[in-house]
């Protein structure tokens, strides 16, 4: 079948996408100029996906929930990056990580956690793991549509483009299995490590396999495509008990 130009040159960029081991192959550079591209790509999909996802206006909880991403945050080892969590007020329980920092979690993902720090803590914690072991990114790199885009007018339009069209659906799926479940270990550890209690994932987890929350709505995409709850409190456990 014939393929019109901008799709031929989109699929150019997409095979040399998937080709590269990682972003930095791709980027090229140094660590520190393939990280401030990171951080751009982040800044760039943030600010268009805040045109879509209205935000709760700020107030004491959803200072409370960017106090405890600060909190993590600071607890981070790997590298220096400017996260920064937001509340969006979509009517699912859902969270989403960008490259580079940005974090958005919704009020009634927050509602599941009862408020309760240390498991609003491992659901941010998740999100960030995402980030650091550059999940999202390699996913994102990977999109040839995007790479196209991004060819084509600035990254802000690009990257605006893209979330009305493949973008949001890309960013709304589960990663794979493993990538999930190292997620969740590194968010244990990362709650334990910042001095807060390492058993609360655990037990936020299987209390939402007990089915607590339904009655909220809890049939949202973000729980339906994670890996089942079942598997992921078992995954902690055995982490746990060594
Ligand atoms: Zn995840």
């Amino acid at each position: 079948m014939a393929k019109t130009l901008s799709e031929a040159i989109g699929y150019t960029l997409g095979k040399k996408a998937a080709q590269a081991k990682n972003v930095f192959d791709l980027v090229g550079g140094t660590e520190e100029e393939s990280l401030r591209a990171e951080i751009r790509l982040g800044r760039d999909l943030a600010a268009a996906l805040l045109e879509r996802v209205p935000l709760i206006e700020e107030n004491e909880a959803t200072r409370f929930a960017a106090q405890i991403g600060r909190w993590l945050a600071g607890h981070v080892k790997e590298k220096k990056l400017p996260f920064v969590v937001r509340v969006t007020a979509e009517r699912e329980p859902n969270a989403l990580a960008l490259p580079g920092g940005p974090v958005f979690v919704s009020w009634p993902l927050l509602e599941l956690c009862q408020w309760q720090r240390d498991e609003i803590a491992f659901v941010l914690g998740h999100e960030m793991a995402h980030i650091v072991r550059q999940h999202t990114l390699n996913r994102i790199v990977k999109d040839a549509a995007l790479s196209l885009l991004l060819s084509q007018s600035s990254g802000k339009n690009a990257a605006s483009a893209w979330l009305s069209k493949a973008g949001r659906q890309l960013l709304g799926r589960a990663f794979s299995r493993e990538d999930e479940l190292e997620a969740d270990v590194f968010a244990v550890a990362l709650v334990g490590t910042a001095g807060g209690d390492a058993s609360a994932g655990e037990r936020l987890l299987e209390k939402l396999a007990q089915g607590f929350g339904q009655s909220v709505c809890i049939a949202g995409e973000y729980l339906a495509t994670h890996p089942p709850l079942i598997e992921r409190v078992a995954n902690l456990r055995a982490r746990r008990q060594g």
